[in-house]
């Protein structure tokens, strides 16, 4: 089915025929759910750079099969990131699609965690957070290529290998596209079953203390050793003391390491922290907070490590009024499109801390991102594809 042509690039006009469209999306369910077992069945966790390669292989195929040359970022560490630029008829800004590729599901997990459908799910690992939002550019692109010959305007899509573990290779590349684009679409996982787009994301910040204290014979001289582990101890009360939950600002301890045998006073113990922040203004009064812990037994020493890794994605003008152009197509096929701010970060938290309106969750929808029951609702993939592909041309 060919939908009729649009002449068109804003929402309202009629010239777009959103049944048509809808109905486009529906004949290319199977083939959605074909291309995102491809990715799925290509294991690519973050720290494996072969891995990522191979499945980069793969994903660069496909976008030059549509037309855009690729441009490989290559790394060191973390799969090469992708770069894809389809030029558009008109001379505009281009829409700058975000994704990410890495999973952070180690080698071998495919075997126990099987890729597959069940009733409306597709099971796998990634499938959700957020090969499928791979899969959804691919054909949002296809189609628009389909009703119009060649894209009204350029699209780059850019696809990171490294997001799971904070994107510290992709970022500078990240913002420097995004300096260069109209708006950034993120296609991570829309957020729960309801399929809400993401319009805030809290910022992120991870941080190391380490206590250095004075090891001692726990049995021949306990009373000249000074604890690094309840050193510690006293500092993770200390820590948890500086949540603000009501302000939208959460900190957790969440790994601790210490001590060597049970016979001796511990010399060295430490404490990863993970830090939410809700405004960009919260994030150095945090990060002094933690810079100033000072140790309660005078002979140990701190060591803080770490920093905000992402600022805040938050809901400025620019990002609503993408969400209002999104709420408006999904309105033309008799769906209510709502919005969620979220504690967990994006990509999406770079560019719209610079200011580009950023419209995150346009992925797929589904439950269990990182975890063994992550899944995607296969009847969703149509009208996600028909959001994107309009946004696309409207953003
Ligand atoms: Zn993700």
């Amino acid at each position: 089915m060919r939908p009729k042509k649009s002449t068109s690039t804003t929402t309202s006009g009629p010239a777009i025929a959103w049944h048509d469209r809808l109905k486009y999306f529906e004949a290319k369910r199977d083939a959605m759910v074909q291309t995102i077992r491809e990715l799925v069945e290509i294991e690519s966790p973050s720290d494996n750079k072969p891995a990522a390669d191979h499945l980069g292989v793969l994903l660069a195929e496909k976008f030059e099969a549509q037309g855009a040359p690729t441009r490989r970022h290559r790394t060191h560490d973390f799969g090469d990131h992708l770069q894809f630029d389809f030029s558009g008829q008109e001379k505009t800004k281009p829409v700058l699609l975000l994704g990410h590729f890495d999973t952070v599901y180690p080698l071998g997990t495919l075997e126990t965690m099987l890729c597959g459908v069940a009733g409306d799910r597709l099971h796998g690992p990634g499938v959700l957070d957020m090969k499928s939002g791979i899969a959804l550019m691919l054909y949002a692109i296809e189609a628009l290529q389909a009703w119009h010959g060649q894209l009204l305007r350029p699209v780059t899509v850019f696809l990171v290998s490294d997001e799971e573990v904070g994107s510290e290779s992709s970022r500078k590349i990240t913002e420097s596209l995004a300096r260069e684009s109209a708006a950034v679409l993120v296609l991570e996982p829309a957020a729960g079953l309801r399929g809400a787009v993401k319009t805030a994301r809290k910022g992120v910040g991870e941080y190391t203390l380490k206590v250095k204290g004075v090891a001692a014979h726990a049995g021949l001289d306990p009373g000249k050793g000074h604890s690094a582990i309840l050193e510690l101890a006293r500092q993770v009360v200390a820590v948890s003391k500086l949540n603000d939950l009501r302000q939208g600002l959460s900190v957790n301890a969440g790994v601790i390491h210490g001590g060597t045998r049970t016979n001796v006073i511990a010399a060295e113990a430490s404490v990863a922290i993970d830090v939410r922040i809700k405004s960009a203004k919260q994030a150095a009064g945090i990060d002094r907070k933690l810079r100033a812990l000072r140790p309660i037994d005078k002979h140990c020493k701190l060591e803080i490590a770490g920093g905000i890794n992402r600022l805040p994605m938050e809901r400025t003008a620019g990002v609503a009024a993408l969400y209002k152009k999104a709420r408006h197509i999904a309105k033309q096929v008799g769906w209510r499109l709502q919005e969620a701010a979220v504690g967990g970060g994006s990509d999406g938290n770079f560019t719209a801390g610079m200011g580009i309106p950023t419209l995150d969750g346009m992925g797929a929808v589904g439950e269990g991102a990182h975890a063994v029951h992550e899944y995607i609702a296969i009847s969703e993939l149509p009208r996600r594809a028909l959001l994107l592909a309009t946004m696309i041309e409207s953003a």
